[in-house]
């Protein structure tokens, strides 16, 4: 285990063995494996692990925020996302995800269902969450895998991402400038991903 103190664990996490650590709260024991059971801090008091899972944020959201999101569905018009975690300037676990809806309309475009991005809150209206991927560079696709066979698609040069695994190529997608990123670490975006 790496020795930061406010150090962010995902769920089944291995943070160590018996023989290590005694565990304490949000921590389970598998073959003498220690393991996090939260998305949380994790806490280290002499030889004692625990980990506190990270608050649930208050509603509603606000506009200009910034959220990690899945794309989850595409009709003629709009995106469907899945707004999971707020990214700035609140930092949380979104548990159940936001609905939000974004338009397909210039810049947000060529995004397609199962894309991790990273969007800014434009407007809550009556409960309706809207994002834009437009704005800063960092706003964009952040994860996306081959529609082919998929593997996580790599950034090649200017708005191109490659699949390293099949070679297909794809254009023409607002990506974001920290693609591949992952907003806590490791694993964030596989979580997110295996809640289907
Ligand atoms: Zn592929």
């Amino acid at each position: 285990m790496k020795g930061s103190k406010r150090e962010i664990v995902v769920p089944g996490e291995n943070l160590g063995v018996v023989e290590e650590y005694i565990p304490g709260e949000g921590i389970r024991e598998e073959d003498g494996n220690l393991y996090s059971v939260y998305l949380g801090s994790l806490f280290e008091k002499e030889v004692k692990l625990s980990v506190r899972p990270l608050k649930r944020t208050i509603l509603p959201l606000r506009p200009g925020e910034i959220a990690l999101g899945e794309i989850r569905g595409a009709d003629r018009q709009i995106y469907h996302i899945h707004l999971t975690a707020l990214i700035k300037p609140r930092r949380a676990i979104l548990s159940p995800p936001v609905s939000a809806t974004m338009s397909k309309r210039p810049p947000n475009v060529g995004a397609r269902p199962s894309d991790i991005v990273l969007v800014k809150v434009s407007s809550v209206k009556n409960g309706t969450v809207a994002v834009t991927m437009g704005g800063p560079p960092e706003l964009g696709v952040l994860l996306s895998f081959c529609p082919v066979c998929g593997t996580p698609l790599k950034k090649g040069v200017g708005y191109t991402l490659v699949c390293r695994s099949c070679g297909k190529v794809y254009l023409d997608r607002k990506i974001s400038s920290m693609y591949g990123w992952n907003p806590f670490k490791e694993g964030l975006i596989s979580y997110v991903k295996r809640e289907k």
